[in-house]
C-alpha cells in the first residue's frame, strides 16, 4: 500500500525556515522538522518517540522542563529570546565572520497545543536571530566606542573638558552632601607659543601628547585628568587637602620639566604652571573653584612661571 501524501499542512512545517518540534509533558518528541533534522544532524525517525534530553543532553534539563511544564498548567505562550539564553540548541550558524558569537542565536516559542481545553502537548518554535543579535552586537559595541570618544580629547587621550567637568560637578555634589576633602589643580605650559613659533605647530602637538602621558603616569586612578584647553590641563583630586594637593602639583610640576621632549631627535625644553585650590564652605559652585584655581595659575605665572601657587 502507498504511504498517505503529505498534507499541505505538511509541507509548510518541513520547509520553512525555522525550526518546529512537539513534546509531550514527559518531555517525549511527538514531532520534528526538517530544520531541526538539518541543524541537529538527527533526524525524526531518530529522535520522535523518545526524550528529548536522550538525543540532546546538554540541553538545559531543568529550565527546558520548567518552562514547558509552566505551558502544560498555564496554556498559554511561553518565550525565550537570544538576549536572556543565546540558544538553546547548540546549532552552528553560517555565518563566516562570527562577531563572537559561538553557535546560532535563537528566539524560541512555546505553544500550548489545546484539545477540548486541556493542553495536549507543546509546540516549540526555534528562530535562527545570529544576523539579529549580530548586528545589536555591533551596534552596542559602536554605542560605547562613541561614549569613549565623546569623553576623551582627540590630541592627547585624556579626558576632555566637557567629562573632566562632570566628573567635577559629580565631585562637587558629593563633597556638599558628605563633606570631607576636594581639590582640583589647573597647569598650562609656559611658553607654549614660543615653542609653537620655534618648532612648528606639529612639535607643539607631540609636546602636549607627551606632556599628557607623563602626567597620566603619575596620577592616581581615581583622579580625574583632563585637557582644559590648549595647552591647559586639569586634575581633579577626590579625597584630597589642598596641601596634599599641592604636593602632587610639584610631583605634576617635575615630571613636566624634568627632561626636555625629544621630537625627532631636537630637544624641546618644557616647563609648566600650576594653580590648586579646595572646595570650601562658602564656595557656591564648582565653578567657583574653577576661577580660584585659574587665579593661582595666574599667580604662578606672574611669580616667574614653571612654579605652583595654592589659592589662599
Ligand atoms: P604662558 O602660558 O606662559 O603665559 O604663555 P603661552 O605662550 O603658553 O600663552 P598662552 O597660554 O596664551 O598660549 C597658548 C598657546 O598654545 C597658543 C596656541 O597657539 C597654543 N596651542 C593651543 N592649543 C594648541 C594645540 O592643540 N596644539 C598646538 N601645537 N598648540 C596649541
Ligand atoms: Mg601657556
Ligand atoms: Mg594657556
Amino acid at each position: 500500500m502507498n504511504a498517505p501524501l503529505p498534507t499541505l499542512s505538511d509541507l509548510v512545517v518541513e520547509r520553512v525556515g525555522f525550526g518546529i518540534f512537539v513534546l509531550d509533558r514527559q518531555m517525549n518528541v511527538l514531532m520534528w522538522n526538517r530544520f531541526m533534522h538539518d541543524h541537529s544532524g538527527l533526524s525524526a525517525q531518530q529522535v520522535v518517540g523518545k526524550s528529548i534530553f536522550a538525543s540532546f543532553p546538554e540541553l538545559p534539563r531543568v529550565w527546558l522542563t520548567r518552562k514547558v511544564e509552566s505551558v502544560f498548567q498555564l496554556g498559554s505562550f511561553a518565550f525565550s529570546s537570544w538576549e536572556q539564553r543565546p540558544y538553546l540548541f547548540r546549532f552552528d550558524h553560517d555565518r563566516p565572520i562570527t562577531g563572537g558569537v559561538d553557535y546560532m542565536q535563537q528566539d524560541c516559542t512555546f505553544m500550548p497545543i489545546m484539545r477540548e481545553r486541556e493542553v495536549e502537548a507543546v509546540c516549540v518554535t526555534v528562530c535562527d536571530v545570529t544576523h539579529v543579535s549580530i548586528v545589536q552586537r555591533e551596534r552596542e559595541e559602536a554605542v560605547a566606542k562613541l561614549q569613549e570618544y565623546a569623553d576623551r580629547d582627540g590630541l592627547t587621550g585624556i579626558a576632555n573638558r566637557r567629562f573632566f567637568e562632570a566628573r567635577l560637578r559629580d565631585e562637587y555634589t558629593r563633597w556638599q552632601r558628605y563633606g570631607g576633602n576636594l581639590s582640583i589643580l589647573l597647569f598650562d605650559l609656559d611658553h607654549f607659543k614660543k615653542i609653537n613659533d620655534q618648532f612648528g605647530h606639529m612639535v607643539g602637538d607631540t609636546v602636549l601628547r607627551e606632556m599628557a602621558r607623563r602626567v597620566s603616569h603619575v596620577v592616581r586612578a581615581q583622579d580625574t585628568f583632563g585637557r582644559f584647553g590648549g595647552e591647559e590641563f586639569a586634575l581633579l583630586l577626590p579625597c584630597t587637602p589642598l596641601e596634599d594637593a599641592m604636593q602632587v602639583a610639584e610631583k605634576i610640576r617635575n615630571t613636566i620639566g624634568e627632561s626636555a621632549v625629544d621630537v625627532q631627535g631636537v630637544n624641546v625644553p618644557v616647563t609648566a604652571s600650576v594653580g590648586g585650590a579646595s572646595a570650601r564652605v562658602g564656595v557656591p559652585a564648582y565653578e567657583a573653584l574653577i576661577n580660584e584655581a585659574d587665579a593661582a595659575l595666574y599667580s604662578a605665572k606672574r611669580q616667574g612661571r614653571n612654579r605652583s601657587v595654592a589659592f589662599i
